[in-house]
């Protein structure tokens, strides 16, 4: 089963209120199994992140701290975003890139991408983000398959942060060589 088939099942509005109803005793029963190394389940999870656990944050955190070192190590990811443009067609208000915001906006052509990767392959990167605002009419899939070859003449490791796109889209960028896409929702 795809992580899209598992996450299907759950509606969010049962999720909020499942969390909601966490007791402090299934608390207790997630952080134990956690200071045991033992494998934690959705209910935990959400045990985890109810009002309940509040009181407990400190020692979560020393528990994350403790997870994030044992898989990961002491290891620094650096990386280098490339703004493909600063278009886009929505109104986030913490953004600079909104569309209320007047400036003159830049889509770069496939040349002047090559010209940004080279400037970054100097700096010594090759993990490379590719960034874009969302303008899914000018830069949409027809665009990225014109930019992404270019950027992967440069990039060991290529991620990207665009707008969401169809399922065919994703399975397309993987053909040209992306190997990891972000999509973020930011609330504030
Ligand atoms: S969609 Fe992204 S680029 Fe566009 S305004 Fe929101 S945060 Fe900025």
């Amino acid at each position: 089963m795809s992580f899209f088939d598992e996450i299907g099942r759950y509606k969010l509005s049962d999720l909020s209120a499942e969390v909601l109803a966490k007791t402090e005793r299934e608390v207790d029963v997630a952080l134990a199994k956690s200071r045991n190394d033992e494998q934690l389940d959705l209910g935990d999870f959400m045990a985890l992140i109810s009002p309940k656990a509040a009181p407990y944050i400190s020692e979560m955190a020393e528990l994350a701290r403790k997870y994030t070192r044992r898989r990961f190590g002491n290891t620094v990811n650096m990386y280098v975003p490339l703004y493909l443009t600063n278009s886009c067609s929505n109104q986030c208000r913490y953004c600079g890139f909104a569309i209320n915001n007047k400036f003159k906006r830049r889509i770069l052509n496939a040349e002047e991408t090559r010209l940004e990767c080279e400037a970054i392959r100097k700096m010594g990167y090759e993990n490379i983000l590719i960034v874009s605002g969302e303008n899914a009419q000018r830069c949409g899939i027809d665009y990225f398959r014109e930019m992404v070859p270019v950027v992967g003449e440069y990039a060991s490791y290529m991620m990207m942060e665009v707008q969401p796109l169809d399922t065919h889209e994703y399975a397309e960028l993987k053909q040209l060589g992306v190997d990891a896409v972000m999509v973020y929702q930011e609330t504030y």
